[in-house]
């Protein structure tokens, strides 16, 4: 018995021998061990380590000496076991503290490095303008001290809101954006400025989170373009201004061109009709017998005083017309008999040329328009029409009701007009070179005055023709027209 005891001691012995090496061997630094848990653990051991060594000496009896001092030994050991508890309960404490601190820390940074990175200032400004919090970019277009810490009172604060308002910004907040201009060595820096309400401490000290962006350059290009938008608007209205001068010269001009041409014509009809009166009594022989040569060159100058008279005649209508003397005189037209009858009338013209002529419609067509002027375009394109088309051919003119428009059509199986021609035949003296001598010769005014009548009452006229298979002169006539 005494010697399984003193085994058992030996053991305790040395376990508790085994524990306090094993306990100073933990690192303290450790979170979770700590100086005063490793003391504490440490003199516990020793304590029982004391006690069986104690022990082992008793059962030898080698040194009972030690005994005395047992019970004090065993007194401390509930009040070691209480301080062990406590620091272990204190090093949970601070290591979960720690890491809190840690996490809060790297939160920190992170949010930090955030902020400085941002391509936008950032500021948090307390109700009183004071800056709580400036990131780098912020502090940069402020020209705040460099050197100053976040959270920390920034030295060049003062100077920074001196010139920006900062407490009039926080107290307008919560503003959309608003533009702020702030001078930089000499220099307008434009800032805009948006700001978020924050409550920083409690309501009575609410401040505001400012986001500020430098746009001065896109405020210099805005102003520069509105300079530019503004010196292109003058220059137009001063081209406009001389433009309008131009124009009422012109108009001038053409205005003295019209009456000049209406006058001249006017003049010459009348020695004209003369010429051509008495060259036909001539040839009527009234005055006397003419040889045959006679006969021949008074019919040139018949023909000829003839021609020079549809000339001036045409000429008198196309420059009353564009001189805007040609009154429009309406009426309730019959459109197929004001149409068929100037027809009929150029029946005779028609035969002489061995042309046919004919007139038809599928139905009466009733219009308001002006009857004369209506006849006059018929018989500019069925002269037309008959002159270009060759002994043999056809040339018939037809209404037909389309849509809201009669539709007067003189179709010829004449010799057709080139694509490329077919627009600039409707203007003044434009004719085109036909080989064919036995043609009557023209005005070159003939489509011109069609065309100016055609717009005067409201009509439109094209044409539609290959060369070598006739043409269609196609009128539409609006009946509101
Ligand atoms: P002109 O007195 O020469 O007939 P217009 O102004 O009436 O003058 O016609 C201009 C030109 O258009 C004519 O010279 C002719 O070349 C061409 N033209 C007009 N109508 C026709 C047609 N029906 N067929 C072929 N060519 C035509």
């Amino acid at each position: 018995m005494s010697t399984l005891g003193n085994i058992a001691d030996l053991v305790a012995m040395l376990s508790f021998l085994g524990v306090c090496i094993v306990v100073l061997r933990l690192p303290s630094a450790h979170p979770r061990v700590g100086w005063s848990f490793k003391i504490g653990v440490t003199a516990a051991a020793s304590l029982y380590l004391f006690v069986s060594l104690s022990n082992v000496l008793e059962h030898a009896a080698l040194i009972p000496v030690l005994d005395a001092y047992e019970d004090y030994a065993e007194l401390l050991f509930v009040p070691l076991c209480a301080y062990v508890l406590y620091s272990r309960w204190t090093t949970d404490q601070l290591a979960a503290a720690r890491r809190a601190e840690l996490l809060i820390r790297s939160e920190h940074e992170l949010l930090t490095g955030v902020m400085d990175t941002t391509p936008t200032g950032i500021l948090v400004v307390d109700g009183a303008g004071a800056i709580g919090f400036a990131n780098d970019l912020a502090r940069q277009i402020l020209g705040l001290d460099e050197s100053g810490q976040h959270g920390q009172e920034i030295p060049a604060e003062a100077r920074a809101r001196e010139r920006l308002d900062l407490a009039r910004i926080v107290a307008a907040a919560p503003v959309s954006k608003s533009l702020e201009v702030l001078e930089r060595d000499g220099d307008a820096v434009y800032l805009s400025v948006s700001a978020t309400p924050l409550s920083l401490e409690g309501p009575e000290s609410s401040g505001a989170v400012l986001a500020l962006q430098d746009v001065t350059d896109q405020v210099m290009s805005e102003r520069e373009l509105e300079e530019y938008r503004q010196g292109l608007e003058a220059a137009i209205d001063r081209r406009t201004a001389e433009l309008l001068e131009v124009n009422r010269q012109l108009l001038e001009a053409n205005n003295a061109k019209q009456d000049f041409l209406a006058n001249m014509s006017h003049e010459l009809r009348t020695p004209l009709n003369a010429i051509i009166g008495f060259t036909d009594l001539m040839l009527r022989e009234l005055p006397g017998p003419l040889t045959a040569e006679q006969q021949r060159q008074l019919e040139m100058v018949k023909a000829s005083g003839a021609h020079l008279l549809d000339l001036v005649n045409d000429v008198l209508d196309l420059s009353r017309i564009e001189a805007g003397f040609s009154a429009i005189e309406r009426a309730n037209v019959d459109l197929v008999a004001q149409t068929c009858g100037v027809v009929e009338s150029m029946g005779a013209l028609a035969s002489t040329r061995g042309v046919a002529l004919a007139c038809h419609a599928a139905q009466p067509l009733i219009a308001h328009t002006d009857p004369d002027k209506l006849g006059q375009i018929v018989r500019n394109l069925v002269s037309n029409a008959v002159k270009f088309t060759d002994r043999g051919g056809v040339v018939s003119v037809t209404l037909a009701l389309e849509g809201d428009d009669a539709v007067l059509a003189v179709r010829d199986t004449g010799i057709g007009i080139a694509p490329e021609d077919q627009e600039r035949i409707f203007e003044s003296f434009q004719q085109i070179d036909t080989p064919d001598r036995a043609r009557p010769q023209g005005t070159g005014l003939g489509l011109a005055i069609v065309r100016d009548l055609c717009e005067l009452l409201g009509y439109r006229v094209t044409v539609e023709s290959a060369p070598g298979h006739g043409s269609t002169f196609t009128v539409r006539i609006p009946f509101s027209g």
